[in-house]
This record gives C-alpha cells, structure tokens and sequence, in this order.
C-alpha cells in the first residue's frame, strides 16, 4: 500500500498538487499498518492518520472513525496511536461517524474529559445532540460541559476575530473574472480534485496574467511570486464571479490564497476577495468558504500592490491604504460577515448558531447576544411583490405577507436541484455536514453535463452518484436522460422555494434562489437555506408578440430596453447593472395570450444572463394546472421505469394533486415596491433581438447585425423545448440534402423529446440536411462536450456565450431557434426581410410546431403510470 501511495504522490508532486486524498481501501489498508508498524515508517502512517483522510460521512472517514473508537474503547490497539490520542482525533472529524463514539465516551472514567473536549468544538452532531442533553440531565459532568460550552459558543469564541488591519498583496485581474475563468468549463471533470482543478484557474491569456502553458495551466509562477510576499494574497478583479454558481472557482480561488484547514485534506478556507462588483452567486459562495468578500473601488490596485485594509468592525467599514495613502472606502454587505468570517464560513456559522441557541434553550438561558445580527429593514407599509410573498410563505409568515428586501431569513427548501459537474462536489459537502438523509422535500440529480461524451471520472459519477442521492431520498436521474432544468421544472409545486446546483436553477412556477454546491448541500441537508431577500426589479410585458417574434426575442428585449434606459452597460470598467443580485419579476397580466410553463422558463432561465438573484413570473392557473397535470404522469411513469427514490416522487405527485384540488397562486400587491419598474410593449417589438459575441448583456437588433457570416449554429440547452426543434425541421424540410453551409448542431432537451421527435419524423429530416444530432443533454451549451471548431462565429440557442464557452476563441450569437435555423441555411445572419420570410411559413404552422409534451395525452405515458398508486407509495413512507 505504502509503495502505491508513495508513487501517487510522486505523480501528483509531478502535476505541482498534493496526492488525493486517503479513500476507503486505503484507510483500511492504513488502520492494519498502523497496528503493526513496519519499522522507519511511523511518522508517516500518524501523518497519513492525522491528515489524509476526509471528515464528515465519507466511507474513508466511517473506517478511520471506527478504528479510532476502537482504540479509544480498549477494542484494538496502536503502538502510535493512544487512547487519548484518539479521542482527540475523533474531535477533529467535524461531524458524523465519529459522533456516536464521543457521546459514548462522554461516560468513560478517564476519558470522559477528552470526549468533552472534542465534541465541543463538533458542530454537525444534529440529533446526537438529544443524547448528550439527556446525559447532561441524568447528571454526567462531561456533557454538562458540553452543553455549556455549546451554550457560550465556544465553538466560535475559540477561534481568531477577524484582524482589525489585513496587510494584503494584490492578484489583479482586470476586467470582467467570470466563474469559467477561475473553474473552466473542460476542466469539469476534475473540479471534486480541487488542486488538480485549480491548475486550470485563469488558463487562457489575458491582460496582465501569464498562463504556464496557455490553455491548460493558469499563471502558477505569478502566484507563487505574490505569494512568497508573505502577506494574503487578495483575488482582486473590476467584476468577479458572474457566470455559473460555481463553488469550484471559490475553491480554485481559495486553494492558493485561501488557508489550510487543520486535519483536512486539499480543502482551504479563509481568503479576502475585493472586486468593484462581485456577482451575488459567487459572492455568497465566498462568505459559505469563510472568505472575506468585499465590494469596493480596485483602480488603485494593481497587480503586486501592498494593500492594507483597516476594519472599523462597530460601523463595518473597510478602508483601503496603499503606501500611507487612502485609495477606496467601502461598507461590507453586513456586519455579520466578520462573524462568518470568524465561524469559517456562513454554515459554519448557522450551524453553530443553532447549536448554541438549542444549549442555551436546553439550559434554561436567555439566547445568547454573542452574534452580530442582521440588520433588518424598517417595514415601509407597503404592498408585497409576488416573489416577497413567495419567500414569506416559505419562511411561515401569514399568508399575504412577505419578506421585505435586505431581510435575513431562511425559507424552506421545497425542490433542490443537482447537476453532474458540481453533483461530486454537493456529494462531498454533504459527507463534509454528515448528511444521511435529504430534509428537502425533493432533491434530485441529473447527468446532463457530461453524459455524452465522459471521461473515465464522470463515468465513476454515473456509477456511484446516483445511489448516493436515492440512498438519501432523492430522486436521480440517468445518464442520457436530458437536462437538469428540463426535468426539475417538471417536479415543482407553485409558489414553493427552492435552489439548485446549477446557476440556471431558475424556477417558472415558484421561485429558485441557485446556489453553490456547499450551500446546495445544506440545503438539501437542512431543508432551509440562508437568504439575504433582494430587492426587485419588475419587468411587464403588454399587448401581444408581434408576427416574427419568438419568446427568445422578449428574453432579449428585457437586456435591450435596459441598455436603451441607460441602466445596463455592456463596458465591464464600472460596469452597470440593474438586475445584478435582484429578483427579476416578470408581469404577464397584460401580456395578450397565455404561456404555458415551458414558454415561461425562457424567461426565468435567462435571468441567470442578467445576474439576477432569481426570478418569479405571474403565470394563469390554467397553464399551471395544464403543466401539473402532465408532470404528475410524468412522475409516475417515471416510478414505473424504476426511478428512485419512488416515495419521494410519489409524494411530490399526492402534493401536486393538492394543488389541483384547490387551485391559487399568489399575486403581487398592487401598491408592492420595486427598485426600477420596465414596461414592454409588444407592439415595440418588431425584429428579432440577439445577444453580440461574446456578452450575453450586448442586445442588438437584427438589422444591426444582419449579414454575418456564420460557421456553425448550436440548437438545444435548457433554453429550448420540443417545438423550437419542430420549427428547426420544417425550415431545414426545405435544404435539399446535405447542403447546408454550416455545421449545424442539435441537442434536444430530454429523451422524451428525442423519442417523440423521432416519431414524428424530425430526425430523419436532421439527417438528410446534414445536421448532427447530439446526445439529449447539455451539449455545446456546456463547453465540456463536443465544442464548435476554434475561432469559428456561431448563433447558439444557449444560455451564454462568454468568450471560449462553445468552442476556443468562439464569436458567438445568441438567438432563437427559428433565427438560428435560418442562419444555418443561409450561412449568415438573414435580413429582417428573408427572416420574416422564412418565420411566416412557421407562424402558419404554429399550432402544429409548437405543441408541448402533455404526458397525460400521450398513451405510452398514461398506460406506464396508470399501473402506480402514488397513495400507497407515499403512505407506506408514513408507516
Ligand atoms: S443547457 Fe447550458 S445553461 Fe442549461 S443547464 Fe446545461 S449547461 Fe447549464
């Protein structure tokens, strides 16, 4: 085992990372040395004990906490590990397997004492805090110290405050840093590796950073230079963090600047991050890995500055000095940063509240004033907007009321959503919050990231994730099956909150608050999740779409109308945004005509695009009920094919019912407040409206750019469904074989969408044009998979199309599925005039085209669910 290992590390030294952490064989193979050394190697075996294995609930941590009990207990035996020895490495696990022991411990005459030390400084001991209550109460001296230690949050006051003055080194990184820059979409598969992965952090060249080897490894001797300086190096940026919700930038970010934290393997904490604006997601991502994010000035930084950052904790202002002088001022988002920052981290810090709170409650005691608190806004009086009672709803809050704007609150988790890119490292965060069983109502996986073309690593994920997730009440899905969104969207109960791993967890019904995968996890885990509620912005949309406009077209009209308002700026220096960390609101009462649920997801989808923190929608009862209807077949077609876990899945459909049974959504008030209110009227819009390369922000016109000349054009991602693929095939009817003057890609969103297409005939129609059909999944939109030819321009039905997404030095424009396919034929953007030439013979066959998949209607689905009793299911849960 040694011999392995020791050539692990030499390949791993060989890459600049340290070797991956110790997995459950190795663990076991590590616990039978250590219990008879070979001689001339026990440091190493203690350093591999101590340091190398993961906490929480992973198996390798269930095998170094079982033998760890063991010898505390007397059961085996060490000559380098003591009794004592053990029990204070028990303490070090953070929570779960070693749990159970300690508490037993707590009786043991001579290493009760021990035990108490370790559990008081172990957060994550959910119900085993009953056990030690109930040992405190039968008059156990050791758990009495425990609860009173919980009860004075020593936890929390054990740890180093945040410094008064931070001497910081600059890391610069001018312009926009968005997330695919730190944790680079072709490097997913290595982003659970977090040292691997962080090699790939700022790979291509830019200005003022110098890749080792451009495309592949990030600016490493740069780092190492700042670094040697000796002080923190900060991530310094004009605008960091907008683009996906990826944890994996925060730990590429925090792996070189970050700190070590005692005992766990390849995982850093801490870090200061200073950018102009930093996009909510990644900022929130910060504060969950106890990094101090903060939203100030950076023109006076460059790179290799020293900075020293003084902190005014009472008024929580942050003042920046370089060379004596002062060069920004800036107040933290919230005081309780610094507490965050102190705890290790914003669920370190709920957690341990918690704790203390259920001691001090268990004691009799006044809760504790030891925590900086929130400060709360003042209540105006005023109305509600529709996502405020949503979120009210969620928290418990009488019906009709809401969460005002910069209020603190924790709304119940209804639906959670996990995608595979970030699905290994949720996994791993849940071990970390020893998490057996999901406290979210529903809680499901997808594969859509990676299935089509896997490497090696993700096939171990389709391998292990998916039991994993039902094994925990969850539901997963297949590798194959389709796009995350496309099937969670289908899952989802009205006016319920919910978050996903995945920054387009973007609910229509209801409202979605996406999120990294530490957060994700907790709240899968916990069934709440922390939310500073945002402000909104609404957006309403009047009249009717005009002949030749698509549902795309409004989704860039809404960027469009905000650059014309002067409120969005395409420029990154000083960049303006007014939706950046707001709840987009969309206002359909005006809108002549009824979108169904899919439609609707276009537009709540692309408020990832607008930075925006979520997004709700006033949709008609009659949409909902239409999309429920079908969904609760779906649900239960799916329990006939063996998905898992069925009770969950069962429940979700009984819960649906419900709904159906006494149908209402809830409405803003009208007198509700918003911070910038657009009218859209459709009569306005008269042309298609894209997105530039390589902004999603940049909004123009068709005739502002029509007669570029395209390479390739990509039809699929979340943004599409199956009538944008039927609009696609009565275009390309028309090509004579094979003639096509792109490379045309098409991805569609699920396999029902796939099946149902072949059906119909669509393929054959793909195939005869030349097309080339993908995987249904993610496909280009992801930029993991199959990739445009480098430096080719593109029209893309997908979400985003920052620089390098699609394919390497890609110019991409985003469109709608119908301009798309008119590009593919032509080669070039069309006029306006040929487009709406070719969108008339689509608008005439619009009622056929545009037909939504409504299971119930569909005899294959009916037949498959009609044999499921969802009642019976779910019941048996109860028994
Ligand atoms: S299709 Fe694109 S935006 Fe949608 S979930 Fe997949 S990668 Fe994300």
């Amino acid at each position: 085992m040694l011999e392995a290992y020791r050539q692990h590390v030499a390949e791993r030294a060989a890459l600049g990372v340290p070797p991956k952490p110790l997995d459950e064989t190795q663990t076991a193979q590590l616990v039978e040395l250590l219990k008879s050394p070979p001689a001339h190697e026990e440091e190493f075996l203690v350093n591999l004990l101590e340091n190398r294995v993961p906490a929480g609930v992973d198996q390798a941590a269930y095998v170094k906490a079982a033998f760890l009990a063991a010898v505390a207990k007397g059961q085996a035996t060490s000559p380098l590990v003591t009794k004592k020895r053990a029990v204070y490495l028990l303490g070090t696990m953070l929570g779960g397997y070693n749990v159970a022991p300690l508490v037993d411990l707590l009786d043991d005459e001579t290493l009760g004492a021990d035990a108490a030390e370790a559990l008081k400084k172990t957060l994550l001991v959910f119900d085993a805090f009953h056990d030690v209550a109930d040992k405190a109460t039968a008059g156990n001296a050791n758990a009495q110290a425990v609860l009173k230690s919980w009860a004075d949050a020593e936890w929390f006051t054990s740890r180093p405050d945040v410094a008064e003055e931070i001497k910081i080194t600059v890391f610069k990184v001018t312009g926009e840093t968005n997330t695919d820059d730190l944790s680079p979409a072709q490097d997913a598969w290595s982003r659970p590796d977090i040292p691997l992965h962080a090699n790939a952090m700022l790979k291509n060249e830019r200005d003022g950073i110098n890749p080792e080897k451009p495309g592949e490894v990030g600016p490493m001797s740069q780092i190492k230079e700042l670094i040697a300086k000796g002080n923190t190096v900060a991530y310094v940026g004009d605008v960091v963090g907008t683009g996906s919700s990826r944890k994996s930038a925060t730990n590429s970010v925090l792996w070189f600047f970050g700190d070590d934290i005692p005992h766990i393997p390849n995982k850093k904490d801490g870090g200061v991050c200073l950018g102009a604006k930093i996009a909510p997601i990644f900022f929130n991502t910060m504060e969950d890995a106890g990094a101090l994010p903060i939203e100030i000035d950076v023109n006076n930084m460059n790179m290799g500055d020293e900075v020293t950052l003084k902190i005014n904790k009472e008024t929580a202002t942050v003042t920046a000095f370089k060379e004596g002088q002062q060069i920004a001022e800036s107040q933290l988002k919230t005081p309780v940063l610094l507490d965050e920052v102190r705890a290790g981290g914003r669920i370190n810090l709920i957690i341990g509240r918690g704790l203390t709170t259920k001691a001090r409650e268990a004691l009799g005691l006044e809760p504790s004033t030891l925590f900086r608190t929130p400060v709360q806004p003042a209540d105006t009086g005023k109305g509600y907007t529709q996502a405020q009672k949503m979120v009210g709803r969620a928290c418990g809050l009488p019906e009709g009321t809401g969460i005002r704007p910069g209020t603190y609150c924790e709304p119940r988790m209804t639906t959670v959503g996990s995608q595979d890119t970030t699905g290994p490292m949720t996994r791993d965060e849940l071990k970390d919050l020893a998490c057996l069983g999901f406290s979210a109502d529903l809680v499901m996986q997808s594969f859509c990231h990676t299935a089509a073309y896997p490497k090696p690593v993700d096939v171990v994920t389709h391998h292990t994730l998916p039991d994993f997730i039902m094994n925990r009440g969850g539901v997963s899905l297949r590798p194959g099956d389709g796009i995350i969104h496309s099937w969670l969207n289908r899952m989802l109960l009205p006016d319920t909150v919910g978050t996903g791993g995945d920054s387009h967890t973007r609910f229509p019904i209801g409202i979605s608050f996406p999120a990294g995968s530490g957060l994700v996890a907790f709240a899968a885990a916990t069934g709440v999740m922390p939310l500073d509620m945002p402000e909104s912005v609404l957006v309403k949309f009047k009249g009717k779409m005009q002949p030749g406009i698509t549902l795309r077209d409004l989704v860039h009209a809404i960027p469009y109308v905000a650059i014309q308002a002067g409120d969005l700026t395409v420029e990154k220096k000083g960049k303006k945004n007014i939706f950046n960390g707001r709840i987009l609101e969309i206002d359909l009462s005006e809108y002549e005509g009824d979108l169904t649920v899919e439609q609707a997801f276009e537009l709540s989808d692309a408020s990832a695009e607008r930075s925006a923190a979520g997004c709700s929608i006033t949709l008609s009862e009659k949409s909902v009920a239409e999309y429920l209807t079908s969904n609760m077949t779906m649900l239960k077609w799916m329990i006939a094919e063996g998905y898992g876990d069925a009770r969950t899945m069962a429940r979700r459909v009984e819960n649906m019912q419900k709904w159906l049974d006494n149908p209402s959504l809830i409405k803003a008030d009208s007198d509700a407040e918003y911070a910038k209110v657009y009218e859209i009227d459709l009569s306005t819009i008269t042309e298609p409206v894209l997105c530039c390369p390589n902004d999603p922000d940049d909004a123009k016109l068709l005739s502002d750019v029509a007669g570029a000349k395209i390479d390739e054009v990509f039809i699929g991602s979340c943004m599409t469904n199956i009538g944008h693929f039927r609009a696609a095939g009565k275009l390309l009817e028309k090509v004579e074989g094979g003639s096509l003057s792109t490379r045309l890609w098409l991805a569609p969103p699920t396999r029902m969408d796939e099946h149902q297409l072949m059906e119909e005939g669509y393929y054959n129609i793909y195939g005869r044009a030349g097309a080339r059909t993908e995987m249904p999944g993610c496909s280009l939109c992801m930029g993991n998979q199959a990739r445009v030819a480098p430096n080719t321009t593109c029209v893309s039905t997908s979400t985003r199309n920052f620089p390098n997404r699609l394919g390497q030095g890609a110019n991409v424009y985003l469109a709608s599925a119908e301009l798309a396919s008119v590009a593919a034929v032509l080669g070039r953007l069309p006029t306006v005039a040929e487009y709406m030439g070719y969108a008339q013979n689509i608008d005439s066959m619009a009622g056929e085209i545009y037909r939504y998949m409504n299971f119930d209607r569909m005899g294959e689905y009916t037949a498959e669910a009609g044999k499921v009793d969802t009642k019976k299911i779910s019941a048996a849960q109860l028994t």
